[in-house]
């Protein structure tokens, strides 16, 4: 199969994901993009996500992985369960999906060889997250190893996000000069409300905390 300067994104709509996509489309001549819906609550993202593929031109795809949120019950797909808004103490909070990145990134390469890409993007970092161990560095080089021998291929799986904190996320966004479109289009919060979001659920306090210290230190490109 011939190979191609082209990545797939695992693509969410959120400010991750999105960064890592304009990442992509400097890095790269072709780029696609796979979300996957799981039953979460806020599918609003799913349109979020398909939108802002739309106008980056990059084509996009709908990955049906219901099933995980059968198995797995966790406050992102269940409404009867309370949500952990702070980060608790002796376990994961219940916003962790067991397995989810590890099979979104399966089924991203599954996709991807089909189409001769084998560049996998990932917006996952250790630097500033909800203790995930499947957002660890560890983990993606070992699923990229296990891949590859899968498949008898050579992915290489990138995660442009890795090391940077949430304000170094933002800062990246500006240097792509898609700091207003992550600011105003992208959903990250676990209450589906799109931008600055809720603002109490774990996922906006990351995002709202990285963004004030980003605009305390940082001077956003005009
Ligand atoms: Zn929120």
């Amino acid at each position: 199969m011939k190979r191609q300067n082209a990545a797939l994104v695992c693509f969410s709509g959120g400010q991750d994901s999105t960064t890592c996509l304009f990442w992509a489309k400097k890095h790269f001549e072709r780029v696609e993009a796979v979300c996957f819906t799981y039953g979460q609550k806020h599918s609003q993202e799913i349109e979020i996500a398909g939108q802002i593929a739309r106008e980056a031109n990059v084509p996009f795809q709908l990955l049906d992985l219901s099933l995980l949120s059968q198995l797995a019950p966790n406050s992102l797909t269940d409404s009867s369960v309370v949500m952990d808004e702070e980060m608790p103490e002796s376990h994961l909070p219940n916003t962790f999906v067991p397995g989810r990145n590890m099979l979104f990134l399966t089924f991203a390469a599954i996709v991807a060889r089909n189409k001769g890409i084998f560049h996998l993007v990932t917006g996952v970092s250790e630097a500033d997250y909800s203790g995930y161990p499947d957002c660890r560095d560890t983990f993606v080089r070992s699923l990229n190893a296990t891949l590859n021998l899968a498949m008898d291929e050579q992915f290489v799986i990138h995660t442009p996000l890795m090391d940077r904190d949430k304000s170094e996320v933002w800062q990246l966004a500006n240097e792509l000069d898609v700091f207003d479109i992550v600011r105003t289009q992208t959903l990250t919060c676990y209450n589906g409300i799109p931008a600055d979001g809720c603002g109490h659920c774990l996922a906006c306090k990351l995002r709202k905390e990285g963004l004030e210290k980003y605009l305390s230190e940082g001077e956003v490109k005009k």
